[in-house]
């Protein structure tokens, strides 16, 4: 997305090596949210700054490589994304009733770039730190959440996502 209320472009990006908190994702499925429609249509306002952006927040993927400091993760794993990142460190994270980490932020994670476009190697951002509707992704690894193989097909479990932040799916 190029221009809030515009048709969306595709576009060849680049996505790098993961940093040491990044893992890089093969996607599988990604879901079409209001969130991200509202943004295209017009309808709600994002920071200039986070322009060009690769919208999708709600996704299925696979663990394609990983960061010199992610233990937790490994290549082959079943993953969603999430757009509020989980430190599963802090008091909040800890805590079975709420969720809204403490020590990561969903608007700093947004605020990274996390692509580049492939005509100029230009910046381009990942809506939520993530931007799903791409083949690859790189993001932090408080973005995503393993889930079990028993839950494939991946192509239904994303429909799921976004009550991941009210605790239903874990
Ligand atoms: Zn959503
Ligand atoms: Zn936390």
């Amino acid at each position: 997305m190029y221009e809030i209320g515009k048709p969306l472009k595709i576009e060849n990006v680049l996505i790098d090596v993961p940093g040491e908190d990044q893992v890089r994702l093969q996607m599988v499925s990604a879901g079409l949210c209001a969130s991200d429609a509202h943004h295209v249509w017009g309808e709600q306002e994002l920071p200039a700054q986070f322009l060009p952006m690769v919208m999708g927040h709600e996704g299925a993927a696979i663990v394609e490589s990983v960061g010199a400091n992610v233990t937790s993760f490994k290549t082959g794993d079943f993953v969603l994304t999430t757009f509020m990142p989980q430190c599963r460190k802090c008091s909040v994270c800890l805590n079975p009733r709420t969720n809204l980490c403490e020590k990561e932020n969903g608007m700093a994670v947004m605020s990274q770039a996390n692509k580049k476009l492939a005509s100029n190697n230009s910046d381009i951002f990942g809506y939520c730190g993530l931007g799903t509707y791409s083949e690859f992704i790189l993001v932090r690894f408080s973005q995503i959440v393993k889930v079990s193989y028993f839950f494939m097909p991946l192509l239904v479990i994303f429909t799921f996502f976004c009550f991941y932040r009210l605790k239903i799916l874990l």
